[in-house]
């Protein structure tokens, strides 16, 4: 028996054939394909187990295993797998395969793990002490594999299936807006509001937002200020834990701000979970009411189309400046003359190389614009820039199609793959499309900016104004300072907007 070739075959399990763990099979195979060769074995067989729970199965009952352990034990000298829990999830099926392993002098494998229990070399050409030790190990492992196969049962039981939408929150940690609660209906979860956490992002969005306007950074600065729990610490009291005072960031506030799950919307890697009809599933109340929703994903939209517009800062003309030959946004810098005198000046902003020659003195340019834009305007109504919901369904469709072409991803990593899944697919995507239809059928307003005149002229206004509210005056009335040289820049006033202030200005 010293001598003869060693034969393997290499497995792999897989409990539930979907999602990520859908390759996962595959990457095991290829990890006891590889362990092998690197032996010099014979790969002689391969066994995949998949959707089969390790935890209620043993080995010998497991429909591609089992016959490899019964009638074609002879064909095979070693077991291969990647990890013990592929093998079993319970100590009583470790004991019971070492057991018949050390009886048909196999020799089993768990790459992954870094164990190796050796019958089918003689005994006594291993240190026995080494063999007791992998024993004890596979026990041990088996034992832990155990305790985390009852936990994964229990997530699995309700957990989210891409493939089977229902109303109950699966699994995992509830967004920040929503706890876990008993579902009404008395099986499994669903979210409710939180009502901790409800009043903070009411605030957040409809009044410092939507009516005051405040960047994300301010109100990330402020909810620190005020020492408001960020998401995690939030969570960690709700556990009965120490909050360990971390910061909020913009980014945890634009998740939330923009993260379907603040309006209840049940998500699976990040998309939303459809129903046979292809609707987003609900698992809890909505944060805001669709109004304010689409307004607040209005406002974020146009913000991240203009970023430096919006942040406060000390340059005057930000937003208003642009280099003429590039089309970059001005920048200020400061220089200073060797009489030790220090200038403030506006040049081309295009970063790593900016135009050559694009300067001017600040000063000046501040001058330039007020004056300009002043006689130009000074004597019309100033107009307000507020934002008008969507009286169409614009966003819905625009959710629509981004979940059309989800789905269409989705299909095309290989997701959808038994006829099940095929036919769930084409039920949701003729949904999806009608609903589609449906909806770019309907009259639309699509949402976004309108004027509404004030009752005071730009000229008033400007007189009483601070830094920050004439530039503010300036962007909306979409004004570009455009510089080519000290002595070369244009002031421009978009015509429609012109416009817009005469028409006012007359009514
Ligand atoms: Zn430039």
């Amino acid at each position: 028996m010293e001598n003869r070739q060693v034969r393997a075959i290499a497995g792999a399990r897989v409990s539930h054939v979907q999602g990520s763990e859908k390759t996962s099979h595959l990457d095991q195979h290829e990890t006891g394909a590889k362990y092998t060769a690197n032996q010099g074995w014979d790969l002689v067989g391969s066994f995949e187990d998949l959707d089969v729970s390790a935890l209620n199965t043993s080995p010998w009952d497991r429909p591609d295993l089992g016959p490899w352990l019964n009638d074609r034990a002879h064909e095979w000298d070693a077991l291969v797998v990647a990890k013990t829990d592929r093998l079993f999830r319970s100590a009583k099926d470790a004991t019971d395969l070492a057991h018949w392993a050390e009886q048909n002098n196999k020799i089993l494998v768990m790459v992954d793990d870094g164990l190796k229990l050796d019958f089918f070399h003689p005994q006594d050409e291993q240190d026995p002490f080494a063999v007791m030790l992998a024993k004890i190990f596979l026990i041990l492992s088996a034992m832990f594999a155990e305790l985390e196969g009852r936990r994964f049962v229990q997530r699995a039981q309700s957990r989210v299936r891409f493939l089977r939408p229902t109303d109950r929150w699966g699994w995992g940690i509830a967004p920040y807006t929503h706890i876990v609660i008993d579902h009404p209906s008395g099986t499994g979860k669903a979210l409710a509001l939180n009502p901790v956490t409800q009043p903070v992002v009411h605030d957040v969005v409809e009044r410092r937002l939507l009516i005051e306007d405040q960047s994300m950074t301010n109100i990330a600065v402020s909810l620190n200020d005020e020492k408001v729990l960020t998401p995690r610490d939030q969570r960690r009291v709700e556990r009965g834990e120490k909050p360990q005072g971390e910061s909020w960031t913009v980014n945890q506030l634009m998740r939330i701000l923009t993260s379907l799950a603040t309006q209840g919307i049940k998500l699976a890697n990040g998309k939303p979970v459809l129903d046979d009809e292809g609707r987003p599933v609900r698992v809890g109340p909505p944060t805001f009411s669709g109004e304010v929703w689409d307004q607040l994903q209005g406002l974020l939209k146009e913000r991240s189309g203009e970023p430096r517009k919006r942040r406060h800062s000390t340059n005057p003309l930000l937003g208003v400046g642009k280099c003429g030959e590039c089309g970059a946004s001005l920048r200020q810098r400061s220089q200073t003359t060797p009489a030790g005198k220090t200038h403030r000046y506006y040049v081309c902003g295009r970063s790593p190389k900016a135009c050559l020659g694009v300067s001017i003195r600040a000063d000046d340019a501040e001058e330039i614009v007020a004056q300009t834009f002043l006689e130009d305007c000074g004597s019309l109504v100033v107009l307000r820039r507020v934002f008008q919901p969507g009286e169409d369904h614009s966003y819905e469709l625009a959710e629509v199609e981004q979940t059309i072409e989800s789905l269409r991803e989705d299909r095309a990593l290989g997701l959808f793959s038994g006829p099940e899944d095929e036919a769930r697919y084409r039920d949701q995507m003729r949904a999806l499309i009608a609903r589609r239809d449906v909806l770019r059928a309907l009259p639309s307003r699509v949402a976004g900016w309108i004027y509404e005149p004030t009752g005071t002229t730009y000229a008033e206004d400007w007189a009483s104004a601070e830094v920050e509210r004439r530039r503010k005056l300036l962007t909306e009335a979409g004004v570009v300072f455009r510089l080519h040289e000290p002595n070369q820049w244009a002031v421009e006033v978009p015509d429609d907007m012109k416009d817009r202030m005469r028409q006012a200005s007359s009514s």
